[in-house]
């Protein structure tokens, strides 16, 4: 009934943990039921962004994009660069609007679930300046400077012991040190030991030799992180990793036969639900609380 592949990815288990039905409804429901309209409606409302990480997504794309053209010798000016940022987001925002004019289309969604948005300047800024400070930034520079460079796109996928990982580096490095795997960590801070799992599931796609280089954006300015993952660390992502492909199947299975969300658990948090795209499916658009007892109430019985 439910995707019997094994699939892990960071967006993946995210989810998980901050809503299991959430979960569920992403990458069980909408999935399953993709051909009808309501399944569509599902993908779909997933698929609307808050202007905040489009913003951070429009600033991964123009640095992978000065990077890819700076190693074939098109060398950016900044004003170019300024006039790519603007465009690329001005369209990201663009085809969100024209999202949710779709979406709203679609009468079982409240109007204020998804709202149309404009560019605030600040953020236009913002993401302009970020982008200078990665293409001025010393070690960004010298990766450039020697060796090939290699985009990949976050749908590379990499099959470890029957599990399908999607963790791909954004770009691969090959020059006098060898393979080096570069990655883009711009929304949220990593603990050490959360980059250290991440790095290692990163190594995957090098060898055991490769080094891992991670720039990690912290208001404004990056930071870089390189680390060489030794093999009990590679060992102990893998069982990290097999445990969360465990908590998934889980959480698939606490549907049942049925496809019966009514036991399938919400959010621990209101927190979580803030800026779910599926509150207008949820219980809990009536009150997170007022859910759970009416849940907990329905599993005594
Ligand atoms: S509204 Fe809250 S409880 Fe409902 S699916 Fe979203 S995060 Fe989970």
């Amino acid at each position: 009934m439910f995707p019997l592949r094994k699939i892990w990815s960071k967006s993946r288990i995210n989810l998980l943990q901050r809503c299991q039905r959430a979960f569920v409804l992403r990458y069980g429901l909408a999935k399953l039921s993709q051909h009808h309209p309501q399944g569509q409606l599902l993908s779909q409302s997933f698929e609307i962004q808050s202007p905040w990480i489009l913003l951070h997504q429009a600033i991964r794309g123009i640095i992978l994009d000065y990077a890819e053209d700076y190693v074939i010798g098109n060398v950016w000016s900044e004003g170019l660069l300024k006039a790519r940022f603007q465009a690329d987001f001005s369209q990201m925002i663009t085809n969100r609007n024209n999202s949710v004019e779709r979406i709203n289309s679609f009468d079982i969604i409240s109007k204020s679930q998804f709202q149309s948005v404009h560019i605030e300047p600040h953020l236009l800024e913002m993401g302009i300046q970020i982008c200078l400070n990665m293409i001025r930034h010393q070690t960004f520079r010298s990766l450039l400077e020697e060796g090939t460079i290699q985009r990949l796109e976050p749908t590379h996928s990499i099959r470890k012991e029957q599990i399908r990982i999607y963790c791909s580096p954004d770009l691969v490095h090959k020059g006098n040190n060898g393979t080096s795997l570069i990655k883009l960590h711009l929304m949220g801070q990593l603990t050490p030991f959360e980059r250290q799992h991440q790095s290692s599931l990163l190594q995957l796609y090098g060898d055991s030799h490769s080094p891992v280089i991670m720039f990690q954006l912290k208001r404004r300015k990056w930071h870089v992180h390189q680390s060489i993952p030794t093999n009990a660390q590679r060992t102990q992502a893998m069982q990290l990793v097999e445990m969360d492909i465990q908590r998934m199947e889980d959480a698939y299975t606490s549907i049942g036969k049925r496809n019966d969300l009514s036991k399938v658990p919400l959010a621990d948090s209101y927190r979580s639900c803030m800026h779910c795209n599926v509150k207008f499916l949820c219980p809990s658009r009536h009150g997170l609380e007022h859910a759970k007892a009416e849940q907990r109430s329905l599993m005594c019985q």
